[in-house]
């Protein structure tokens, strides 16, 4: 056996020995309902207090509902673990099964806490939130008491929560199986293909025009022939989403996704509006780069084509040690942290059969630590996605000070310490590319990220809002959603695209998740706000970790706008802020027309 530094196969058994075997991992679910019957009957025994007595009772529910949080993520951790080392687990999708059951029997049992939160009188709840015992959660308890106070009662949420299991959440479901079923036949170097519609969409960046076009074809192709079932999948999730929020009063779309992610209206049009006003300059570079092509405009199926030949890789273990050598330049808990994580079996790399596609991080709250599920295979995107997954990974780590009912961010935030780990590694590689031709695609990696986040995000987001405010009037026509869809592209691309996407709203998944309603601009967020964390560590240098990690501490107890106000002396609700940030990924576009241009 060959002697390697980092291993590439993770270390599971740490917390449950045997896999989805293992007793212990049955016995820690098993012990799941006792705990949930626990907290249970300690909220029904609570009554709406009347005077800051009730502190210690409501200190007791709160422990008891850590107890139950921490024990379920623990076991969703290992569970999404062990099916993504192994789609072929039966044993551990059984379990998740079992597991999900459990984890929707606890909603109803918080939510009816937030319910007696939400009756007890403003004056006798401030006095709850400066007792010693309270003073800490002053941010959830909030958070939980405001929101019960916009829903509807008790008995009509948990009566919408579950009609939902046969209506809301199934027409996900739906979507999920049309999207399974879909076959697409694409020729691919003389041969006929038949692929799945993850398959066409990679590819995108293949090197061929005729390729790439083939694809995209056949994906519109076959979109346009079932456009009416993805139409109707769409208006009833829709539907179902608009007559909840009118029952409950609610009359912006965007209310629920700005909770969830505690942010205001004015933050997200700030970042919209910065961003337009500095579109000429991605648009430029889209035409740029369709010259490049050899075509006039780029076309929807051009966005991902390569420019270069460069295929610069390199080992997972020199992939390690680059990613340790430049996180230590920014700060030593950072490199000391990815060292431990390297080391101690944290991570799940090898290239093998049977893995689940794509990466994640997921943490384990009772053992402090973290897993980075991902499979390497040598290209610099791997070393990429690898330093971001440890961006997570370093976010739970320096979250560990903190009780952990105060460590469950939004996921707008959740994507900043990924993104910044991941400039770090993304900046360093540029710098240090051996040939041009290197250094032009590591360099474009990174500008079509910014693409992608500045207008294909933006055009998801145009359409979301403009399709759900004429949805309030009735079923949409499929015609007039490839209409909303192209004219939203056009939009957001800023004359710099040619063939639009017209089916994009029924290929994208992320139109139809329940879970989370707009899944979109919080990852431009994400992107934008933490580009400007970096800009500040650069001018900071090594000093600025702590710094970093206090931000990263906050996260989860404040609303973005007093993060960014209390970390980085930023009004995020103003344009100034955003512009700081896309400035930096102007530099990127100037460099690349630069060494282009030659
Ligand atoms: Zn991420």
């Amino acid at each position: 056996m060959v002697n390697v530094k980092y291993p590439e196969v993770w270390d599971l058994d740490v917390f449950f020995p045997g896999g989805s075997a293992s007793s212990q991992l049955i016995e820690h679910i098993e012990s799941l309902t006792p705990k949930l019957d626990v907290l249970k009957g300690k909220i029904e025994k609570f009554e709406v207090p009347q005077n800051s007595d009730a502190a210690l009772e409501i200190q007791s529910i709160l422990e008891s509902i850590k107890e139950v949080i921490m024990h379920i993520s623990q076991a969703g951790a290992v569970l999404s673990c062990l099916t993504a080392q192994d789609t072929t687990d039966r044993d551990a999708l059984l379990l998740q099964g079992q597991l999900s059951g459990i984890a929707a029997n606890s909603s109803p049992i918080l939510e009816s806490f937030n319910q007696k939160l939400g009756k007890i009188d403003q004056a006798t709840f401030k006095g709850l939130l400066e007792t010693a015992e309270l003073a800490q959660f002053e941010f959830i308890l909030t958070e939980w008491r405001e929101k019960s106070k916009e829903s509807l009662s008790e008995e009509e949420e948990a009566l919408i929560s579950a009609l939902g299991v046969d209506g809301y959440s199934s027409w996900g479901q739906l979507y999920n199986m049309l999207i399974g079923d879909i076959k697409v036949e694409v020729e691919v170097d003389g041969e006929k293909k038949l692929l799945s519609v993850g398959q066409a969409n990679n590819l995108s960046s293949h090197k061929d025009r005729t390729v790439r076009k083939a694809a995209f074809d056949a994906l519109e192709k076959v979109f346009t022939e079932r456009e009416e079932f993805f139409a109707k999948t769409l208006n009833h999730l829709a539907g179902f989403r608009l007559a909840v929020y009118k029952k409950r009063g609610w009359d912006s779309v965007t209310k629920e996704p700005l909770q969830i992610n505690r942010m205001k209206q004015e933050t997200i049009d700030a970042m919209w509006g910065a961003i337009t006003s500095r579109k000429a300059i991605f648009a430029g570079y889209l035409q740029h780069k369709a010259h490049l092509l050899g075509t006039e405009h780029l076309d929807w199926f051009d966005f991902d084509a390569p420019v270069t030949d460069s295929t610069a890789t390199m080992s997972y273990q020199d992939g390690a040690e680059f990613i340790l050598k430049h996180f230590g330049r920014f700060g030593s808990e950072m490199e000391s942290f990815a060292r431990t994580a390297f080391e101690d079996g944290w991570i799940e790399a090898e290239d093998r059969d049977n893995k689940r596609p794509g990466g994640f991080c997921t943490g384990m709250p009772l053992s402090d630590q973290s897993r980075i599920f991902m499979t390497y295979s040598g290209s610099m995107s791997n070393v990429s996605t690898l330093a971001h997954e440890l961006g997570h990974a370093f976010h739970t780590y320096a979250l560990r000070p903190v009780h952990p009912l105060n460590r469950r961010y939004a996921m707008n935030v959740a994507e900043t310490a990924s993104t910044f780990a991941e400039m770090i590694v993304a900046d360093a590689a540029v710098e240090e590319a051996t040939t041009e031709q290197e250094k032009i695609a590591l360099l474009e990696d990174k500008i079509q990220r910014s693409v992608a986040f500045f207008m294909n995000i933006h055009a998801r987001y145009l359409f979301e809002t403009r399709f759900y405010e004429e949805r309030k009037k009735g079923i949409v026509s499929t015609k007039r959603l490839n209409e909303l869809m192209e004219e939203a592209q056009i939009e957001a691309h800023a004359g710099g695209l040619g063939e639009t996407h017209p089916h994009f709203w029924a290929s994208k998944m992320h139109f139809y998740i329940t879970g989370v309603p707009f899944y979109n601009f919080p990852y431009t967020f994400g992107y934008l706000f933490s580009l400007s964390i970096y800009a500040k560590a650069k001018e900071e240098g090594k000093g600025f970790e702590e710094k970093y990690m206090a931000l990263l501490r906050d996260t989860a107890v404040m609303t973005v706008e007093e993060l960014a106000m209390k970390h980085l002396g930023e009004d995020i609700t103003k344009e100034d802020f955003w512009l700081k940030g896309i400035a930096l990924c102007e530099e990127d576009v100037a460099e690349f027309i630069a060494l282009t241009s030659k």
